[in-house]
Order: structure tokens, then C-alpha cells, then sequence
């Protein structure tokens, strides 16, 4: 019999990510395509469709596919659309379902990355039995997705749950999203180098970022630097974890949580970031919800969540029973 499977795809704004994810989280095949380079977005799913056909054909064990999940940034899982995504070339509201369908002649889904990436956390990580739980995704930017009775919250326009752009601090930093004070300004590979060099201005303490010129610093070499004592990298992971710990605490007075599960580049800081996090989101908890919620690095920090997550979109749409 042929093997099922699902195609995800992360569309990023520098590469595109694909796989064959079967019923069990396994990943038989991945590759990436630039996203670049494609004026129009039907050269890029042209462009995708053919490479998707030509590595299909390399594949020697007869599978069958039964659709494709796409997270993307700005995707709108009603809709069926990209619209206005600050990273990528295409602008205004993309009709990309409808697109994707007339190229490929299979179910399409699409959503944001961070709703991938908590659903792929839902049917193939640790958030199995929950029916409750955050997903905070700490890239480049800052994404969430919100699980509420098992179900992603999409809500009125489809765009529910976008943390990173609550407000911090009027007139605070800006934001990639032409506002200003986000908390993705503060909490995210970019907030955190910011406030790195912030620290740098406000404070004389001897550090090693200060021969790091700001394009080559990155999560992991701040969070070797917290590892070996040094102290603005220390600091600078207190104030992170500080903003995202309060953040939080205001989240989980909307929905409730079971559990808060953090992933990408500033994840893999671990204790560095989550500490402070939790300390911060305890303090500014209301007390009836007090020493309840963990916030743990997501079960796929070391696997490919992104394709996971896109292809649990079309799993759960098949799988027709609740989660949990
Ligand atoms: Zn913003």
C-alpha cells in the first residue's frame, strides 16, 4: 500500500521549505528553493510546482499525497490568502490558495508560521493531550499561535493571536510593522541585539560585544557570552525575558494556558531566556493563575517545525477528530 503523505511548505523570506510529513511526523524527503528572485507570485509557484514535480520523481517508494499545508507569513487560513507579508516580495492580498490549487490539483491550507509551528507541536510534539497552550515562535520577529479547545484561534478576519505586536512602550522602538513599541521590537533576534547595544550606550561594563560589529551578533553567540559571565549579555537576557515573562502574563489572563512553548533562534537560549521569562510572567500574574503554567522549549526545536507544522495543517483537517 502507498504510503500517505502530506507536503509542507515554510515560506520564508529568504528560502522556501518543503517535505513529505506522513501521519506519524516522519519527514521523508526536504528541500528548499529560494523565495527570492520572482517578480510575480506566479513565477515563484511555477517555480515551486516544477521542482516539487522533478523531486517527486527521485522518490522510490510508492507514496500517495493527499495535500499541501503552506505557513506563511501574513497567511490567512479563511481566506486562503498571503496579504501585505513585510518580508516578501509580493505585496497587497495574494489569492494564494486559489493559485496554489490551479498549479498543483490537491486540498491546499495555509496559515502563519507560528500557527504552523503550534500545530505541528499539537500532532507531533508535546502538546499532544492539550487542548490549551501558547505557541511562541522567537525568530527574526516574534509569532504566536494560540490554541484554544484544541483549535488554533483564527477569530472575525482570520489574524487572531499576534503578540509580537502588542503594545510595550508608547513610542517605544520601532517595529518592522510600522508601529512603534512592539513587543517583536523587544523580544526576538533583532530586539535582543538591539537591547544589547542599548546596554552598551547606558552602561560602562567591560563585554566582549563590544568588538562584535551589530550585523554579525546572534542569539547563540549572546547566549555563549551569558554562559561565559559576561555581563551586558546577562543583562540583556534579563530585560528579554523580563518584557516577554509580562507580555505573557497579560496572554494568559485572555486565554489561560496549560503550558507556554517557546521556539527558534532565541529559544535555544534555554534557561538564559526562560528564567527570566518565568520569573517576570509569575510576578505579573494575577494570583488565580499563579505557579500553573510552564514555559519549555517546544519538543521540535531540533527538527524541522516549520514543514511539520505546515503539513499538520491538512493531518488535522483529515484526521476529522478533536485533538486531545
Ligand atoms: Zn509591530
Amino acid at each position: 500500500m502507498a504510503l500517505e503523505v502530506v507536503l509542507g511548505i515554510d515560506i520564508g523570506g529568504t528560502f522556501t521549505k518543503l517535505g513529505l510529513v506522513d501521519r506519524n511526523g516522519s519527514i521523508h524527503f526536504e528541500d528548499e528553493i529560494s523565495t527570492r528572485g520572482y517578480p510575480t507570485i506566479e513565477e515563484f509557484i511555477k517555480s515551486l510546482h516544477s521542482h516539487v514535480i522533478q523531486s517527486l520523481e527521485k522518490i522510490d517508494t510508492p507514496f500517495l499525497l493527499l495535500g499541501i499545508g503552506v505557513g506563511a507569513p501574513n497567511g490567512n487560513f479563511y481566506a486562503g490568502t498571503i496579504e501585505n507579508a513585510p518580508n516578501l516580495a509580493w505585496k497587497g492580498k495574494i489569492e494564494f490558495v486559489q493559485l496554489m490549487e490551479n498549479q498543483f490539483h490537491l486540498p491546499i491550507l495555509v496559515t502563519n508560521d507560528a500557527n504552523a509551528a503550534a500545530l505541528g507541536e499539537m500532532l507531533f510534539g508535546d502538546a499532544a493531550d492539550m487542548k490549551n497552550f501558547l505557541m511562541i515562535t522567537l525568530g527574526t520577529g516574534l509569532g504566536s499561535g494560540l490554541v484554544v479547545n484544541g483549535d488554533i484561534i483564527y477569530e472575525h478576519d482570520g489574524f487572531a493571536g499576534e503578540l509580537g505586536h502588542v503594545l510595550v512602550y508608547d513610542n517605544g522602538r520601532q517595529c518592522g510593522c510600522g508601529k512603534r513599541g512592539c513587543l517583536e521590537a523587544y523580544v526576538s533576534a533583532t530586539g535582543i541585539k538591539r537591547t544589547v547595544y542599548e546596554l552598551m550606550a547606558q552602561e560602562s561594563l567591560e563585554s566582549e560585544i563590544r568588538e562584535i560589529p551589530f550585523s554579525k551578533l546572534n542569539p547563540k553567540m549572546i547566549t555563549s557570552l551569558a554562559e561565559s559571565g559576561d555581563p551586558i549579555a546577562i543583562k540583556a537576557f534579563e530585560r528579554t525575558g523580563y518584557l516577554l515573562g509580562r507580555a505573557l502574563a497579560d496572554t494568559v489572563a485572555h486565554i489561560s494556558p496549560a503550558r507556554i512553548f517557546i521556539f527558534g533562534g532565541l529559544a535555544r537560549a534555554g534557561r538564559w531566556i526562560i528564567e527570566p521569562a518565568k520569573k517576570s510572567m509569575e510576578y505579573h500574574l494575577l494570583p488565580i493563575y499563579r505557579d500553573k503554567i510552564d514555559i519549555v522549549p517546544s519538543a521540535l526545536l531540533d527538527k524541522n517545525i516549520a514543514v511539520l507544522g505546515a503539513a499538520a495543517l491538512i493531518w488535522k483537517r483529515l484526521d476529522n477528530k478533536p485533538v486531545g
